[in-house]
């Protein structure tokens, strides 16, 4: 048995030394991963809410493989290149209406790094050099860099760990009310007292539309982010939305924001920017945010990355995104909805699960308590299943071509396997 890998390998939030078992992937199609020894799973997660067309996509394929036989990379600091132009018309007719300038980034953290840098320099061009510091929700997650980090849940982020140099946001309590329920009027209150208190030392707000992804997988009600965004703007603010997680769809409308009708200043976007075949992310800014930091010294924004727009991600961002475009997708992840929402309803009378909650094609059993993650996953690979449950949470993103009878199985499984959690 070769334990390279385990002796060599970091994964993601496990021990070095003692690490979980991990699955060796030999290859994946549709919803379908392989492992090496043979085995089949329906794959349920859309590797973390990328692989929106599944895996081994003809389409996307063929785009990469031809773009690579004319150029893979080459610089963006004085050289364009059509994909990226291409991308970003196709960009601009699918975001908010206000959206104008975009900017090309490497992944989902560094975007969300992009735009908390961007909200800063803007208010030092326009002389607000005070207001520099960022206000956002509890139960929030906008990646693992140092200021993504710092925006994220205090307490799921760990923030005591990384010590006095991590930066000090601020916080208000997570939205309550329900994206399904009623709207309790008192939930902005929090939100509004730090604003109100320190609005004159704050750039912006951050916050992920509608539905808080890895930090707790909360869908919130639209009408909190109409009056976040509102006292953002009375206190001078740029509002950001993290759509890295919500776009392409995955809310059962394009960009989350769309359940709200309030456009943002700044936004994020990644993960199934490619369909899940590379790295790639992107921040787009109205023309005011664009010109104002412009307009003051030192004329220009102050971030560049080596592989900023990379001609081969560009072109398997455009395969996907057209064929998002060109595909039932709204059909499908209503469909999806209501096979989830039909599917995990069971789940609600267990013992164990604390609650069940659905939202375009995210399904969600959150259980009482927190999983033993090793037995678990092994349970549900045994059934045929990937899925990668964390803390309390047993959730799938599927991808939209995922079958009635495949999201039967899914959600199947899941009941099954929240059965056989501690009440
Ligand atoms: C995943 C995620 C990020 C970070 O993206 P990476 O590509 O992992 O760096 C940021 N914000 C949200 C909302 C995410 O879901």
């Amino acid at each position: 048995m070769d334990n390279f890998d385990r002796d060599h390998l970091w994964h993601p939030y496990t021990s070095a030394t003692n690490p979980l078992p991990t699955y060796k992937v030999a290859s994946a199609d549709g919803v379908y991963i392989t492992l090496e020894d043979g085995r089949r799973l329906l794959e349920g997660m859309s590797s973390w809410w990328c692989t929106i067309h599944g895996y081994n996509n003809p389409v996307i394929n063929d785009a990469a493989k031809r773009q690579i036989d004319k150029m893979s990379h080459v610089m963006f600091g004085g050289l364009t290149h059509e994909p990226a132009i291409e991308l970003g018309k196709l960009l601009l007719s699918i975001v908010p209406p206000s959206m104008n300038n975009i900017f090309y980034a490497d992944s989902g953290s560094v975007a969300v790094e992009v735009a908390l840098k961007m909200a800063v320099q803007y208010q030092a061009a326009r002389g607000e050099s005070r207001k520099e510091n960022i206000v956002t929700v509890r139960s929030g997650y906008h990646g693992d860099t140092w200021n993504a980090m710092s925006v994220c849940d205090p307490v799921g982020g760990m923030h005591s760990l990384f010590g006095p140099s991590l930066p000090k946001r601020l916080f208000a309590d997570a939205p309550k009310s329900r994206f399904d329920g009623e709207w309790d009027p008192t939930d902005i209150e929090p939100l509004k007292r730090v604003i109100e208190k320190n609005g004159d030392t704050l750039a912006a707000i951050i916050i992920e539309p509608v539905v808080q992804g890895a930090g707790g997988m909360r869908m919130y009600h639209p009408e909190y982010l109409r009056q976040a965004a509102a006292l953002a703007r009375e206190h001078g603010m740029l509002v950001i939305f993290d759509e890295i997680a919500t776009g392409f769809g995955r809310t059962g409308r394009m960009f989350a924001w769309e359940h709200a009708g309030v456009e943002p200043d700044i936004m994020c976007i990644g993960k199934g920017l490619t369909g899940g075949y590379t790295t790639m992310s992107a921040v787009l800014a109205t023309k005011h945010v664009a010109t104002t930091i412009s307009s003051a010294a030192p004329g220009v924004f102050m971030h560049g990355p080596t592989f900023m727009g990379n001609p081969l991600a560009c072109a398997v961002a455009i395969a996907s995104t057209r064929l998002l475009l060109e595909s039932p997708w709204q059909e499908r992840v209503a469909r999806i909805e209501r096979e989830l929402k039909e599917g995990l309803a069971p789940a609600r009378e267990l013992d164990s699960v604390a609650d069940v909650r659905v939202l375009g094609a995210i399904g969600v059993i959150e259980l009482k308590n927190a999983v033993d993650m090793e037995s678990i996953q092994r349970s549900l690979v045994d059934k045929g299943v990937w899925l990668r449950p964390f803390g309390k949470l047993l959730y799938t993103m599927p991808q939209y071509i995922m079958t009635s009878d495949e999201t039967e199985k899914l959600c199947r499984v899941m009941v099954e396997t929240a059965k056989e959690q501690r009440a």
